[in-house]
C-alpha cells in the first residue's frame, strides 16, 4: 500500500480531552491532508436541536431536522471554522451544554445513522484525518493507521479547564468528562472503544508535539514513501 499514490485514512479516537483535536489538525497540516471534526457534527446535530426546539430523541421532527442538515467545515488561520445550515457555529457548540448535549445526541441510533454518510463522504477523494470515538471502529474500519489516544482523567481534566472560558473548577469538569466518557462508552451503537488493530498513545506525560512525533514516526515506518 503506497499512500502517496492513493488517498489514505489516519483515525485517532480516545476519550474527551486526550488531546485528538490538536494533534489531528498538526497532523493535517503536517502532511497537508483534511481534517475531519466527527464530534462536532455531533456538537451540530445538538446545537441544531436546541434552536428548532427538537427534543433529544426519536422523532418525526428530528428526522426532518436530520434529513435537512447541512454540516460544512471551513479551514481558517489556526481554526476549523464549523457551519450548520449556513450559520457559523464554531464558538456556539464548545459550551459545557452542547459537551452535554452532543453526548446525548450522539447515542440516539437516528443520529448516527444520519452522520456516517456524511463522514464517510468528507473523506471521499481526499487524503483525511479523522478525529472521533468510533473513527477507527465504524466510520473508516479500513483505515491505513489507527490510533487510540489516550490519557489519565486527571490530566484530561486539567487540560480541559484551561480551555473552558467560563469559571469552572477542576472537581466540575473531572467529573463532566467522567460522564460523558461513560456515556459514549456504554452506548448500544458504536461506543467508544480502541479497535483491535489501534495504536496506543497514552498522552498523560507527553506533550502535544511529543504525541505528533508518536504518530508521524508510526506513520512514515507504515508508508516510508511519503515522507517528502
Ligand atoms: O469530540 P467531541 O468532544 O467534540 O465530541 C462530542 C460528543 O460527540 C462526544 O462526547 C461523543 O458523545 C460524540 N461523538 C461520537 N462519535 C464520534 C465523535 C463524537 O459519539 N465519532
Amino acid at each position: 500500500m503506497t499512500p502517496r499514490n492513493k488517498n489514505f485514512i489516519i483515525t485517532i479516537d480516545g476519550p474527551s480531552g486526550a488531546g485528538k483535536s490538536t494533534v489531528s489538525k498538526k497532523i493535517a497540516a503536517r502532511l497537508n491532508i483534511s481534517y475531519i471534526d466527527t464530534g462536532a457534527m455531533y456538537r451540530a446535530v445538538a446545537w441544531a436541536t436546541l434552536k428548532q426546539e427538537i427534543a433529544p430523541a426519536e422523532s418525526a421532527e428530528l428526522e426532518q431536522l436530520l434529513r435537512n442538515i447541512k454540516i460544512r467545515f471551513q479551514a481558517a488561520a489556526e481554526k476549523n471554522l464549523v457551519f450548520c445550515n449556513e450559520q457559523e457555529i464554531t464558538a456556539a457548540i464548545r459550551t459545557p451544554q452542547m459537551d452535554k448535549l452532543a453526548s446525548v445526541v450522539s447515542g440516539i441510533p437516528l443520529v448516527r445513522k444520519a452522520l456516517l454518510p456524511l463522514q464517510r463522504e468528507a473523506a471521499k477523494d481526499c487524503s483525511a484525518i479523522i478525529d472521533g470515538r468510533d473513527a477507527g471502529t465504524v466510520i473508516f474500519p479500513d483505515a491505513d493507521l489507527k490510533i487510540y489516544l489516550d490519557a489519565d482523567i486527571s490530566a484530561r481534566a486539567q487540560r480541559r479547564l484551561k480551555e473552558q472560558a467560563a469559571a469552572l473548577d477542576l472537581q466540575s469538569v473531572s467529573k463532566a468528562l467522567a460522564d460523558r466518557d461513560a456515556a459514549d462508552s456504554s452506548r448500544a451503537q458504536a461506543p467508544l472503544r480502541r479497535a483491535a488493530d489501534a495504536i496506543l498513545i497514552d498522552s498523560t506525560n507527553l506533550d502535544i508535539d511529543e504525541v505528533c512525533e508518536e504518530i508521524l514516526t508510526r506513520f512514515f515506518a507504515r508508508f516510508p514513501e511519503s515522507r517528502l
